[in-house]
């Protein structure tokens, strides 16, 4: 009985988060137009919205663990996790991808202008959802030392809430993974264009180092995945509840 209620309460919120997503579209009158994937796209000003970003995919493997991890797969393992905790919650979640896919144009001929279309197409999304959170989820290599490990939060410069966003997610890690060294939120430069150039809240999340052996193999698990997912999910809903 228990469980019902708790379904169609559930359901309720999520009717009315459609709702009031709707109505705010209808209202807002405010379009936006972008460009993705060649299809142009409309949307209208829109908050609330997490939008997740597993980082690389498909041509554009990422980093290579010292076991041959490839970072594009661990990245949207976590992503996924994330989401379903998300919509659980019910928030609207939207992935910048679902599968192993980059999001270049078809026609680029070159390695680079397919890393530069993708990373346009990304920053794109930022902009047909200017009120949502961007959450890029990364992992981390350090070559020449492979004893370095942890996670860590980035944060772009360009909207003042990213670095609050980046502090609230790194305390959970720092508390629930890594109490015995815990790191620091840093500001993203210019060599991460996404975050350079996104206005949106925007984080970056370098859940581990796949230089580090113990913890490339802790990354492939699904408990681990799980962990870092929930690190970020308890992040951002704290951050939330100080931003209502
Ligand atoms: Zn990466």
């Amino acid at each position: 009985m228990t469980k019902i209620i708790h379904i169609r309460a559930r359901h309720w919120f999520l009717l009315f988060t459609v709702f009031a997503l709707t109505a705010s579209l209808l209202l807002s009158g405010e379009k936006h137009t972008v460009s993705v994937q060649g299809q142009t796209i409309q949307a209208g000003d829109n908050g609330r919205i997490i939008l997740i970003d597993p980082g690389h995919g498909g041509f554009d493997g990422g980093a290579v663990g010292v076991n041959g991890t490839v970072e594009k797969n661990v990245n949207l393992a976590i992503s996924l996790k994330l989401r379903d905790m998300l919509n659980d919650a019910g928030f609207t979640v939207v992935m910048t991808r679902e599968s192993d896919c980059a999001l270049n144009d078809t026609g680029d001929t070159t390695i680079r202008k397919r890393k530069i279309s993708d990373m346009r197409a990304r920053l794109n999304l930022t902009k047909l959802y200017p009120g949502s959170v961007l959450i890029s989820i990364h992992q981390n290599k350090l070559s020449g030392d492979s004893r370095v490990h942890g996670a860590q939060i980035f944060f772009s410069p360009n909207e003042p809430s990213s670095k609050e966003l980046a502090q609230s997610i790194q305390s959970e890690f720092n508390s629930r993974i890594q109490p015995e060294k815990p790191r620091e939120v840093v500001k993203t430069g210019k060599n991460l264009y996404l975050f350079y150039h996104a206005q949106n809240t925007a984080v970056l999340c370098e859940c581990g180092f796949l230089s580090n052996p113990e913890e490339e193999a802790l990354l492939c698990t699904d408990e681990y995945q799980y962990k870092a997912a929930y690190c970020i999910y308890s992040g951002l809903l704290q951050w939330y509840g100080g931003n209502t």
